[in-house]
């Protein structure tokens, strides 16, 4: 890679969520320790506006060009974290997180040393990853809004139909003369007899 990579890492506290069992500012130092960790802190609450601010200052003051933030699921907070390096003009796809609360300090609570152990693996996974990231764009293409569902039985009416309520133009193929496939074949029906 000839980019001179600089990561910062920012580890979330998220109140006492994280910190009651991880050692936050044992976390930094080792994140400092990692190859190509140029700067590192901690906050309190990293999703909320002094946490993100953060994060925009120091990609700007410590010229960061990979961000690792270590706090909870992507899928609460990575479109929050994207969204705010989007604002000081930094690539949203340079951002990569490390679970440390879900993934660890929730389900390890009574096992503080190990689950510090592995909080640290976390993030030097973490900050392995970004170290190889390379900037997104995004696309827009156009799409057909037309479906093909195979089979006529109940699951492939119903799906059929589900689909054409949303607005597409569905195909329903059918290898037999008629549809209803297994339901067609029956007498009656439990429990409404019909
Ligand atoms: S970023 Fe996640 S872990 Fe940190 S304060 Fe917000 S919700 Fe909690």
């Amino acid at each position: 890679m000839s980019e001179n990579v600089r990561i910062g890492v920012f580890v979330c506290e998220c109140g006492t969520n994280i910190a009651s069992t991880i050692d936050c500012d044992k976390l930094v130092e080792y994140a400092k320790s990692l190859p190509d960790v140029v700067f590192s802190i901690k906050n309190r609450y990293t999703c909320a506006e002094p946490g993100q601010q953060e994060i925009q200052k120091f990609i700007k003051e410590e010229n960061l060009n990979r961000v690792v933030i270590a706090s909870c699921t992507p899928k609460m907070h990575e479109p929050t974290f994207r969204n705010c390096v989007i604002d000081v003009g930094f690539n949203p796809y340079l951002v990569e997180m490390a679970n440390i609360r879900e993934h660890c300090s929730w389900v390890h609570h009574n096992e503080k040393s190990a689950a510090n152990v592995k909080a640290r693996d976390l993030v030097n996974s973490a900050v392995s990853r970004a170290r190889f990231l390379e900037p997104q764009k995004e696309l827009e293409v156009p799409v057909t809004h037309s479906a093909l569902v195979i089979g006529g039985g109940i699951a492939g009416i119903q799906s059929a139909l589900d689909l054409a309520e949303s607005g597409f133009d569905v195909h329903l193929v059918e290898k037999e003369a008629s549809i209803g496939g297994i339901m067609a074949q029956l007498n009656k029906t439990y429990p409404t007899i019909d």
